[in-house]
C-alpha cells in the first residue's frame, strides 16, 4: 500500500517519507517473542509490553526524538498514534489537522486483544480509531489514516483544489460522477453535464450531492 498510487507519488516527490518496524525484531528471547497469555484469564493473547517498548525507543533514536522531550510536559515533538476502537473516532478534519502538523507520526499497530496497558499509560499516547467496528490488527487503520492524510500534503495531489470539494469537507458529500461513454447498458449520462451551460451543471451536482446526503448522512447537513 505504502509503495504504489499515491503514496508512491508523494514518496518519490520527496513529501513524505515510511520507516516501518517489525515488532517482532524487538521480541523476547530466541525466539523474539511478543505475544503472552493475559492476566487475570479470559483468552486471546496480548502484546507483552517490553517488545513494544523497545520498538518505541529505537523509532525515538532513529526519529532523532529524545526521550526526555516527552516526558518533561513539554509538547511531544513526536506523535505516537496507537489505534484502537477504544479511541477518538478519525475524521476528514482530523485528517487535515494532522496533514497541517510538522511533527513525525508514529503508528503503533496493535495486534491479538491488544498491547499491555502499562505501555498506554507510560508514554504520551494517542488513541484513534477506524470507526466502530474491530478488526485484527491495527495496519489498515494505520494505513487509512496516512492515506487520508498523506493525500492532503501540499503538492501530493495533482489539483491541490480537489480535496477541498470532496466528501466529508464541505457540507455535503461529492457530487455523482460520469465519464464516457455517453450511453452504457441504455443508462445515459445526464444531458446537462453535456451542455457546457457552467451554471446548470453546479446547480445539477448541488442537488444530486444534496439528495444524497440527505438520504443517507442527513446529520450531515444539519
Ligand atoms: N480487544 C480489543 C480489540 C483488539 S483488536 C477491544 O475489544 O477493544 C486488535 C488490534 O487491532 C488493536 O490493538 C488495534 O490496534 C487494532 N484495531 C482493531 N479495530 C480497530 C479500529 N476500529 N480502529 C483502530 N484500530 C483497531
Amino acid at each position: 500500500m505504502l509503495n504504489s498510487s499515491i503514496l508512491k507519488k508523494a514518496q518519490d516527490k520527496g513529501l513524505v517519507r515510511f520507516i516501518v518496524l517489525n515488532l517482532r525484531d524487538f521480541g523476547n528471547g530466541r525466539y523474539r517473542s511478543t505475544d503472552d497469555y493475559p492476566y487475570g484469564g479470559g483468552g486471546g493473547m496480548i502484546l507483552r509490553p517490553e517488545p513494544v517498548f523497545r520498538a518505541l525507543q529505537f523509532a525515538r533514536k532513529i526519529l532523532d526524538v529524545p526521550l526526555e522531550d516527552t516526558q518533561k510536559g513539554a509538547p511531544p515533538s513526536l506523535r505516537i498514534v496507537y489505534p484502537t476502537p477504544q479511541g477518538q473516532v478519525f475524521h476528514q478534519k482530523d485528517a487535515w489537522a494532522w496533514s497541517l502538523d510538522p511533527r513525525p507520526i508514529l503508528f503503533l499497530a496493535g495486534h491479538y486483544e491488544g498491547i499491555d496497558e502499562r505501555i498506554l499509560l507510560g508514554n504520551p499516547i494517542e488513541e484513534w480509531s477506524a470507526g466502530d467496528y474491530v478488526l485484527t490488527g491495527g495496519e489498515l487503520p494505520s494505513l487509512s489514516m496516512i492515506d487520508a492524510v498523506v493525500r492532503l500534503l501540499p503538492g501530493v495531489l495533482s489539483d491541490p483544489q480537489a480535496p477541498q470539494k470532496e466528501t466529508f469537507s464541505g457540507e455535503m458529500f461529492d457530487y455523482p460522477q460520469y465519464t464516457r461513454p455517453p450511453v452504457f447498458e441504455g443508462m445515459e449520462v445526464p444531458e446537462v453535464l453535456l451542455s457546457g451551460n457552467h451554471a446548470r451543471i453546479v446547480q445539477f451536482r448541488r442537488e444530486k450531492a444534496r439528495e444524497k446526503t440527505l438520504r443517507v448522512r442527513p446529520e450531515l447537513l444539519e
